[in-house]
């Protein structure tokens, strides 16, 4: 009998073991007062609940992120799970810190975002789909904004902004590439006025970031107020704050704020809120869970979005400093498929045994555990182990990783949960009492372009970066308005460590491809974006959703 799937793993388990939410809460010590319940099994924490949890101390924080992905799969959510629920069953408290997923994936390809065999975090499929309502309310804040710009132009225009140089964008939580360039207000005098609109995908939107980035209400409305929307005819920037409409946006965000609880198979806590892309945009939870995982469990663990070179840079570049406390250990998922893969075999090949291939996609993961030892922060590689491994290759990758002196472990939890990565979990909690001196790997008040080269060369491996006259010209725009000092969050492909999806393994001396700028001063970043990466990505010829369907019971079943 073949190995069931993962909605069929979840469901059967929801019915059997999961824990109404009051019973999650109080193993936080979180009373009815401090969590908001969305039916059973999910709940919003609440204002009193985050003000009462902010006053107890940090637990330690650990990391995961993984090698650049691949068709393979690396399975870095399933790990992350696993590993708390393995943590938790040695007797470490521990609470998650995941993103939410989006539409996008979801009905896409790339599948959900709760995890996988008996390493989930549930009800997947509410999580999966509608969950607590934050996609919808970030979508319609994004949308409200880009409606009262409009109209805005269409009453009379008296910020002067010029239509052409507008940069607040409209979006939605789904892949649809037919609104990646459009035109709106057609239809005459009474419709406003027309002129080129682009969609991206909620998860792109600074709003998205904006609420990961944001300590409470009165934070988040500052950073909306300060959100750069357009320019005016004589080039002088528009912010929120011109509109007078930050107090209308931040009241709709009020309940997406609040940090959603749910529970793992094995009823480990996990807050699960926020969602950008790694890709797109910064990759990591709202700092908001992050700070609860913290101090409602001993450790936390969280997770940064695809490979450590997107995901991973952006969470110890960008949000460590807002976090008040630095990863204590970092855990790197590799899988013996995706190295191979990387080291030249076919996809279709990957079930058989292949040392060479091995060996020469090893260099993959060796390049993403020097680059996240930039950060002096203790290292752990995880090998998240599919049942075609064999013994000689799982040895082998035991070997090599021995020979660059990191710590490695097997976590077979897809298939056997906590039980499977107990060996893993011991190792972890070993690694977060290392000597550890959280070092970034850039400081602000270099240039942007000093920030990108950082980036591009330690982290990439770039030897050049090109910039479009575009992103010339908008590196003007951020020097003469002084903006030059904030972080950098670079857009880029995350199937290889340069912008050409194609070039796996361990690219060297490439040019990375700068074609846009674009200041995110709300969120307190300015986003790179490199190569051919969309902020609207596309869906796939054969959409997971074709395999979706629902019975007159309300039973889901293929989602995944
Ligand atoms: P990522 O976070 O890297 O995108 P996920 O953890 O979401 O990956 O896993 C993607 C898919 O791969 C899930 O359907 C999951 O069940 C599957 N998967 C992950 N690990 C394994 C494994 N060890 N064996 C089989 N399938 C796995």
């Amino acid at each position: 009998m073949s190995f069931p799937s993962d909605i069929e793993i979840a469901q059967i388990n929801e019915h059997d073991n999961m824990k109404n939410i009051e019973e999650i809460s109080s193993l936080l010590g979180l009373d009815t007062a401090d969590i908001e319940p969305y039916g059973h099994f999910k709940a919003k924490i609440s204002s009193n609940g985050i003000r009462k949890s902010m006053k107890q101390e940090n637990g330690k924080l650990i990391l995961v992120t993984s090698i650049n992905p691949t068709p393979a799969g690396e399975g870095k959510s399933t790990v992350a799970i696993g590993l708390a629920d393995a943590m938790q069953s040695i007797g470490e408290k521990t609470v998650l810190a995941l993103r939410e997923p989006s539409l996008g994936p979801v009905m896409g390809m790339k599948g959900g975002a709760t995890g996988g065999g008996y390493a989930q975090v549930v009800p997947m499929e509410d999580i999966n789909l509608h969950f607590t309502g934050d996609m919808h309310a970030l979508t319609s804040a994004t949308n409200t904004l880009a409606a009262l710009i409009d109209n805005h132009l269409h009453q009379g225009n008296e910020l002067n902004i010029d239509p052409r140089r507008i940069i607040w964008k409209r979006v939605l939580d789904i892949n649809d590439r037919s609104l990646r360039n459009t035109v709106v207000g057609l239809g005459g005098p009474t419709s406003s006025i027309p002129r080129e609109e682009h969609f991206e995908i909620t998860v792109a939107s600074e709003l998205m970031a904006v609420l990961c980035l944001s300590q409470d209400l009165d934070d988040l409305k500052e950073r909306i107020a300060n959100i750069l929307i357009a320019y005016t005819y004589d080039k002088k920037p528009v912010f929120v704050r011109d509109l007078n409409v930050e107090g209308a946006i931040t009241m709709l965000l009020k309940d997406a704020l609040k940090p959603n609880l749910v529970q793992t198979l094995e009823n480990t806590p996990a807050i699960v809120h926020g969602g950008p892309f790694a890709n797109i945009a910064h990759g990591c939870n709202s700092i908001l869970a992050t700070k609860l995982a913290m101090k409602l469990g001993d450790y936390a663990v969280t997770e940064a979005g695809f490979g450590a070179d997107l995901g991973g840079e952006k969470f110890l570049d960008i949000v460590t400093p807002k976090l008040g406390h630095t990863p204590d250990a970092i855990v790197i998922v590799a899988t013996v498929r995706a190295l191979k893969y990387n080291g030249g075999q076919k996809l279709a090949e990957l079930k058989s045994e292949d040392l060479n291939a091995l060996t020469i996609g090893f260099k993959n993961l060796k390049r993403h555990v020097q680059n996240m030892r930039y950060y002096h922060i203790p290292v752990v590689v995880a090998i998240n182990k599919f049942d075609t491994d064999t013994n000689n290759e799982i040895k082998l990758l035991r070997t090599l990783c021995e020979g660059l002196g990191v710590d490695v472990e097997v976590a077979d939890i897809h298939h056997h949960g906590s039980k499977g990565g107990r060996e893993l979990a011991r190792m972890v909690v070993r690694a977060t009492d290392k000597e550890s001196s959280y070092t970034r790997l850039y400081d602000d008040a270099q240039t942007t372009v000093e920030k990108i080269d950082t980036i591009a060369s330690e982290i990439y491996g770039a030897n050049n970066v090109e910039y479009s006259r575009k992103a010339e010209n908008q590196l003007k725009i951020l020097k003469d308005n002084v903006w030059d000092d904030l972080p950098v969050c670079i857009a880029k492909t995350q199937y290889s460590l340069s912008d050409d999806p194609k070039r796996l393994g361990s690219p060297r001396d490439f040019t990375l491809h700068v074609k846009e700028i674009v200041p995110k001063l709300g969120a307190g970043f300015v986003v790179v974006l490199t190569g051919n990466v969309l902020t609207m990505p596309g869906l796939p010829k054969k959409p997971a959703a074709l395999n979706m369907n629902i019975d007159n019971d309300g039973t889901i079943s293929g989602l995944f």
